[in-house]
């Protein structure tokens, strides 16, 4: 229909009026090609990567493949060059020197790569009743119901006394056995379903089943826990005590699965925030000679509250920016402020299950596109980093001016709960940052739900943001 033969109040409307919709009606079919193969490295990248150590190790192999080399504080760079720092095996700061003076800032990506999970505690393994079973606290935010009667997989490192590590894979190779948390039969669970649903599982019901045949030998009074230690022993050197200085995190066993008769979806461990951290890795190894210094950072400790050396809570981040500074004569203070960062992290996909808990209006939608949280916080934006308006727009030109799919989000309905990220910690370095990120249907389950348009528009919008 031509404008002429529209109504007036129909040119209005279209003039006027927001229209949100499917950006999968507002793309050529061969950009949701596109997103689909994009997808298929994101999806090996999640069944390599189920842990911050291992999405640590799989970033850097892809960062050398693609030129980037370990950065040497003691060398002058040149625009063009590619860097990365390693921060304890579980953070990794990627860069990739810019055209421009440092003066004038860096373009940041910041995304993390730990997930909720459960921990082993430090003496965990015990017997009872001729099974053998582990000890766990958990990590992050997680609905305790969710998991247990699923398949399980043991990741992570032990330090031994002599200070070698070994590293531990359980569960993921199809010959490996799996490990489960156990729950009660529907027969016999008539008190426990009286629990309210946050009680359901309790902390301390988390735990592992690891073993049930025993060691042989009536002189043994725990012959099933001993059993379980032979076998590590034998397949790691290791002894009990060694859990002491160990690092082992319990995570779903299954590989990321198309979701949907249409593959349209991802169903995966770990999402949040993988599926902003492989976009942010991606976007910044397609860097080539840009404009300003571009700097992706993957980060450790974001569900506990960017905690300790390996959060983005502390001043790693920072003294990188110091060092870099240094190497070209500017001051780091000049640097940072005038940088300025996406803040990479999921936000809640509307469930029209559970269509109560977001506004309709304000929340994101599968499939919408990447999305853009000017706030999160709580009860009055409490604890958040509120973007500035001059920044939201400057944004939102770069993505319209590089066709990238977006919408806007918000963490919930007002007054009902809420969360944060770490665009918070960047704000107090002074830096102008925003939060952007993917929507997630089921997020900090054990099988969170993405779409693969949205995806491949975060890719997008990273890459002409720090382009
Ligand atoms: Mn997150
Ligand atoms: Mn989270």
């Amino acid at each position: 229909m031509s404008n002429e033969e529209k109504s007036v109040g129909k040119q209005l409307e279209e003039k006027l009026l927001i229209k949100r919709s499917n950006g999968l009606l507002k793309v050529e079919a061969s950009e949701t090609e596109l997103a689909d193969a994009f997808c298929e490295g994101y999806m090996k990248f999640l069944d390599d990567a189920k842990t911050e150590r291992e999405a640590v190790t799989a970033s850097i192999a892809l960062a050398e493949a693609n030129g980037f080399m370990p950065y040497d504080p003691n060398r002058k760079y040149s625009a063009g060059e590619k860097v990365y720092r390693n921060i304890r095996g579980k953070s990794l700061i990627l860069c990739v020197f810019g055209r421009n003076s440092l003066e004038n800032g860096v373009r940041l990506l910041a995304a993390h790569i730990d997930s909720p999970r459960l921990d082993l505690k430090q003496h965990p393994v015990y017997e009872s009743s001729d099974l053998a079973l582990l000890k766990t606290h958990y990590y992050g935010g997680i609905r305790k119901y969710q998991w247990v009667t699923i398949p399980l997989a043991l990741h992570g490192v032990i330090f031994k006394a002599d200070g070698s590590c070994v590293t531990v894979n359980i569960g993921e190779d199809e010959n490996d056995p799996v490990f489960t948390v156990t729950d009660l039969l529907p027969h016999l669970a008539q008190e426990q379903s009286k629990r309210t649903l946050a009680d359901g599982i309790k902390g301390e019901e988390l735990n592992v089943l690891i073993g049930s045949r025993p060691f042989r030998d009536d002189d043994v009074s725990e012959k099933i826990k001993l059993n379980v230690m032979k076998i590590l022993n034998e397949k790691y050197g290791i002894i009990e005590e060694d859990f002491v200085s160990a690092e082992l995190e319990v995570v779903p066993a299954f590989k990321a699965k198309n979701v949907g008769i249409d593959c349209g979806l991802i169903g995966a461990y770990g999402q949040d925030d993988r599926v902003c951290a492989y976009p942010a890795l991606e976007a910044i190894l397609d860097c080539d000679n840009p404009e300003y210094t571009a700097i992706t950072v993957l980060t450790d400790k974001e569900e506990i509250g960017s905690v300790g050396p390996t959060g983005l809570n502390s001043d790693y981040l920072r003294h990188f920016i110091e060092s870099i500074a240094d190497g070209e004569g500017v001051a780091a203070y000049d640097v940072i402020r005038n940088s300025k960062c996406l803040s990479a992290d999921v936000t809640a996909a509307f469930d029209p299950t559970f269509s109560d808990v977001l506004d309709p209006r304000n929340a994101s939608y599968c499939n919408y596109g990447l999305a853009m949280c000017k706030f999160t916080g709580s009860r009055g934006k409490s604890g958040c980093n509120d973007a500035s308006a001059e920044f939201v727009a400057q944004v939102r030109k770069v993505f319209d001016e590089n066709n990238v799919i977006w919408q806007t989000t918000e963490l919930g309905r007002v007054d009902l709960g809420g969360g944060g990220t770490v665009a918070a910690y960047i704000g107090n370095m002074d830096i102008e940052v925003v939060d952007v990120g993917v929507p997630v249907l089921c997020m900090h389950s054990p099988f969170e739900l993405t779409s693969k348009l949205d995806v491949y528009m975060a890719y997008k919008g990273f890459s002409a943001f720090i382009r």
